[in-house]
């Protein structure tokens, strides 16, 4: 079932250019040795067994790792291991690497090539290997053409990034906003994605670098600064309602007394709290 590819040309491996390939990309069966039986599964990514150092395929910023792993576990499937981040929604992934020989930790910009760990078996592993996966677009991909060469990955930040804005930034990661507009995929505007109108929006990373600085809503996608608006919440100011916005928390301690929002509908000689509505100007109290 093993075999070996040659021509390796974006090797996960130092120096290496060809590898036994214990386990291929796609669905498969083997035998276990460890729990002594057969495993079916959709294997997302390819095994492979030569090389020891574990370098980089592409420039890329670290969004997850591990390095806690000691041997054979079934629950931390992975093992050690470290994920990239390159741009356009494309990922990859280095598994069961050696107990403590992770090299780098999350948000970290790795080089193309870079020492990031060594081969080991941690994880759900039965011998010393290297899984690597590529994900683009969310799904698991075959990683060949792009050991090949045949296809390329993208490098972080782009070889030609998008200017970076000028002066200072308005906004800071924690900051509620008011976004209308597209979303895009990576700090350097690549990707567009889908588009939001008045979504009420928590700044959660800050890329001053990017020409898209602001990764609103744990991830939802990152933003133009000209697409924010801020949210006023100083009391004695107007406030716009927006739908999706949770009243009850504004006036939380006032909850139970038998009228939901006694301070908002009393400044706003509001009769009825459940008639606010999306776009009505609210006095803070
Ligand atoms: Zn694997």
């Amino acid at each position: 079932m093993g075999y070996t590819l040659n021509n390796i040309k974006k090797s996960p491996f130092k120096g290496l250019k060809s590898s036994w390939i214990s386990s291929d990309f796609g669905n498969r069966r083997f035998w276990n040795n460890v729990t002594g039986k057969y495993v079916e599964d959709f294997h997302s990514g390819i095994d492979m067994t030569s090389g020891t150092e574990i370098t980089a395929t592409a420039r890329g910023k670290v969004t997850a790792c591990r390095n806690t792993v000691k041997g054979y576990t079934e629950s931390q499937a992975s093992g050690n291991y470290v994920t990239l981040y390159h741009g356009n929604n494309v990922y990859t992934t280095y598994c069961h690497m050696k107990y403590g020989s992770v090299k780098v930790k999350v948000g970290d910009i790795v080089e193309a090539g870079s020492v990031i760990g060594t081969k080991g078996t941690t994880g759900f592993s039965t011998g010393e290997h290297l899984h690597y996966g590529v994900k683009v677009n969310g799904s698991w991909v075959d990683p060949k053409p792009y050991l090949l060469g045949t296809k390329d990955l993208p490098q972080y930040g782009g070889t030609t990034p998008t200017p970076a804005p000028t002066g200072n930034l308005k906004y800071k990661a924690g900051d509620e906003v008011i976004f209308t507009g597209t979303l895009y995929r990576d700090s350097y505007g690549n990707g567009a994605g889908q588009s939001r109108s008045n979504l009420r929006a928590k700044i959660y990373l800050v890329n001053k670098n990017g020409s898209h600085p602001y990764n609103i809503n744990n991830g939802l996608g990152w933003v133009k600064e000209s697409d924010l608006t801020p949210i006023n919440t100083t009391p004695g100011n107007y406030y716009t309602v927006v739908r999706g916005d949770t009243l009850w928390a504004i006036a939380q301690k006032f909850y139970g007394n038998g009228s939901r929002y006694p301070e908002i509908a009393k400044a706003n000689n509001i009769s009825n709290p459940d008639l606010i509505h999306a776009g009505q100007k609210l006095l803070i109290p």
